[in-house]
């Protein structure tokens, strides 16, 4: 290669001096490049990236169908806006209503972008029928929805909104799978329940299944939206499309985006035709929003996912993943709940070593995420292999075993 790269110290000092403050002492490295699930550093040293940089890069880094559709895309055209019509964006679309429980879709280029524009669908839909009066939303205790107002409103978790108190929006954070709760929050002013199927953020926590089939039958009882963040769920990540399937239940909106693009910002808000024909012309908008380039990047993930085996290969690695998290526990004594499903999994260890854990596995190469003082986060790429798996856990099993420094 040869590209001049600033060292790590340089790009902190630059960062320390012109970026918002957000992030304080970030985990000291600087990838400048990545291949598979390989990431490599600006000093050189290559990792195992089991965290696809949030549950992002569903097909790990430089993919090469991806790379190459997308540098075909970037030389061919980046955006022309919504105002005219989008090939590339019609055609994800099919691709998503043909997969899913969706009829139509809606493309923005976030999560909370996405779950904001599913607040609105859900609203528009109850102004339609007259009843101006439903402006509540019931959301979860623990949950995580974004980091714009209404998202963080909607977020069941205090140290997302404390700093922002008063919010304005009106959401009734209710205890996950606390099915009595639920039907008590529900009312003549209540316009939609939004939930994840797997609580990602606050340390990867599946929702019981009787819990979310009575979400949805309330739901269709006061008709109104029965709506799932499917932004980190989404897109392979549980070894099916979307998670909902695992539950049996049919969202009436459902929102996707960390997956999607395999990197490239997109997101996704889903409907049936019920709930989506309540958008008209006018309603709602989006400048960059299903652009030729990020849904060149959603029609090359989704393809790949169901016509080329990578959702196989992330429901078979995910199994051999549990499986042998599971067996390390036996070994381990300080490893407790092992959650989640496929490739969505959560390590809890029984004292606050998940930092420490997740540092002395950084020193060996592997790259995990970190919740709160107990929890791994492990999300690596669709295309991880049983092999990758091996390498993490016996790293896992080192890093826990290994002497308190
Ligand atoms: C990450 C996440 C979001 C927010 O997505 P952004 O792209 O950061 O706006 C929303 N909901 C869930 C469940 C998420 O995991």
């Amino acid at each position: 290669m040869t590209e001049k790269h600033l060292t790590l110290s340089e790009v902190r000092e630059l960062d320390k001096k012109y970026y918002m403050n957000t992030f304080g002492d970030r985990t000291p490295l600087c990838f400048v490049s990545g291949s598979g699930i390989e990431l490599t550093a600006s000093d050189g040293r290559v990792y195992k990236d089991f965290f696809a940089g949030i549950a992002v890069s569903s097909l790990g880094h430089n993919y090469p169908r991806l790379t190459k559709e997308l540098s075909e895309q970037v030389s061919s055209l980046i955006h022309t806006s919504s105002v005219y019509y989008v090939e590339n964006q019609a055609r994800l679309a099919e691709a998503l209503v043909k997969n899913s429980a969706a009829d139509r879709v809606f493309f923005c280029s976030t999560g909370a972008e996405a779950n904001e524009g599913a607040i609105k669908l859900a609203k528009k839909y109850q102004v339609e029928k007259g009843e101006h009066n439903r402006i509540e939303f019931v959301t979860l205790k623990s949950s995580f929805h974004g980091r714009t107002l209404a998202t963080v409103a909607a977020t069941g978790q205090e140290k997302y909104q404390k700093p922002y108190l008063p919010l304005i929006e009106k959401f009734v954070h209710v205890e996950p799978n606390d099915v009595e709760a639920l039907t008590r929050a529900v009312s003549d002013k209540t316009a939609g329940i939004m939930i994840e199927l797997i609580q990602g953020e606050s340390g990867v926590h599946p929702l019981d299944a009787e819990f979310v089939k009575e979400a949805e039958r309330l739901c269709r009882a006061h008709d109104i939206a029965f709506i799932v963040d499917e932004v980190q769920t989404g897109v392979g990540r549980t070894g099916k499309l979307f998670a909902y399937e695992h539950y049996g239940v049919s969202p009436d909106i459902f929102t996707a985006a960390k997956g999607l693009g395999g990197g490239v910002p997109i997101g996704a808000i889903c409907a049936n035709e019920k709930f989506a024909s309540a958008f008209h012309p006018g309603d709602h908008g989006t400048t960059f929003g299903g652009n030729p380039l990020s849904t060149r990047a959603g029609l090359v993930v989704i393809d790949e996912l169901i016509n080329n085996g990578v959702m196989d290969n992330a429901a078979r690695s995910g199994a051999y993943l549990f499986e042998k998290l599971n067996d390390l526990k036996k070994r381990c004594p300080m490893i407790g709940d092992i959650r989640g499903l496929c490739l969505m999994c959560g390590v809890e260890f029984k004292e606050p070593v998940a930092a420490e854990v997740g540092a002395r596995l950084r020193e060996n190469g592997v790259l995990v995420g970190v919740v709160g003082s107990s929890v791994l986060r492990i999300t690596p790429p669709l295309i991880v292999s049983k092999e990758d798996i091996d390498v993490l856990i016996t790293e896992i099993e080192k890093a826990v075993s290994s002497p308190a420094r």
